[in-house]
């Protein structure tokens, strides 16, 4: 059997860290939403197939048991003692290494679907559980809707939608490694943006209060390493976004625009900038899956 999966990217629209737990990770408060750039990833599941295989149309991905895909697979496979094999191909447009969770997304997806064709009738909190011990964002890509994420990111409360608005997200052209970037987080310094009050902006479905209390703790750590991230939040706002900001631990940054006209004028103004610019949407993965 084999089923199609979409995996959106996400973005951080609020990033804090309150403290560290003892094991050494980080406690999470983030509100979080999926965006329409998404991976596809197609699996396959027979008995004729032995173990777990990966191909990836990028030749830089490790396609072995380093892939999230396949660590998602294995889990389960482990899990419910299940014999078949899977082959796992994966489509990417979400840019990696670049805090938009593409593997995390690729791992929720994997779970998604061997759920489905394996009918295990697993809910989505119990794939999400199953989920984080791949990576703290893969319960909130199990879900791919608007949420607010504690914890080490297993605790995902589902938001109302989101007000109606257009992001230009651009990827600066270095990546960072993000356990580089928790490490260095220090608890004495850091600013905590006030996570409650987005939570507030999109109960009330009000953009503009969305933009005031946006923030993401880990944004000056990233800057330190890569300057250019300034950079494109200062082009962003001088053509006029609401709000501009990093996402996860970086280093690509998203601007808010409430019109698609002002939107396109930021991507335009950006294109020449920087390589990888994207205008897209929140979205939220709700019939995200065909059968074939
Ligand atoms: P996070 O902040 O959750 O670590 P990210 O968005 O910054 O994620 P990813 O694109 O998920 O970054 O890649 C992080 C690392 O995971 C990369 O070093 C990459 O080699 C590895 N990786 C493993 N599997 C995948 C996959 N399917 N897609 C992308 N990266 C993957």
């Amino acid at each position: 059997m084999d089923i199609l999966e979409k995996a959106p990217a996400k973005i951080n629209l609020c990033l804090d860290t309150p403290f560290r737990h003892r094991d050494g990770s980080p406690e999470w408060r983030m509100v979080m939403t999926s965006i329409d750039l998404a991976d596809y990833v197609h699996i396959e599941t027979s008995s004729s197939l032995t173990g777990i295989s990966v191909e990836t149309d990028t030749g830089f991905l490790p396609s072995d048991h380093r892939n999230l895909a396949y660590k998602a697979a294995k889990e389960l496979r482990c899990l419910f003692d299940v014999s078949e094999g899977v082959h796992i191909s994966i489509k990417k447009n979400i840019p990696v290494a670049a805090g938009l969770g593409g593997g995390s997304s690729d791992a929720a997806a994997v779970l998604r679907g061997l759920n489905q064709i394996w009918h295990l009738k697993l809910s989505l909190r119990e794939l999400a559980k199953i989920g984080l011990k791949i990576d703290s964002d893969v319960p909130f890509c199990v879900y791919s809707k608007t949420a607010l994420v504690e914890g080490k990111g297993e605790l995902i409360t589902p938001l109302e939608e989101l007000p109606p608005f257009w992001l230009v997200v651009a990827k600066p052209r270095e990546s960072v490694s993000t356990p580089s970037i928790l490490k260095r987080i220090s608890y004495e310094k850091i600013e905590h943006p006030n996570v409650d009050n987005v939570v507030a902006g999109i109960k009330q479905g009000n953009l503009t209060e969305i933009c005031k209390w946006m923030g993401n703790a880990l944004e000056p750590i990233t800057v330190k390493e890569i300057p250019e991230i300034n950079k494109i939040k200062q082009k962003m706002y001088d053509f006029g976004v609401q709000a501009a900001q990093m996402s996860g631990s970086g280093p690509t940054v998203f601007g808010v625009c409430a019109k698609y006209s002002r939107a396109q004028h930021v991507y335009n103004s950006l294109k020449g900038f920087c390589n990888e610019v994207y205008i897209v949407h929140p979205c939220s993965l709700e019939k995200s899956f065909e059968h074939r």
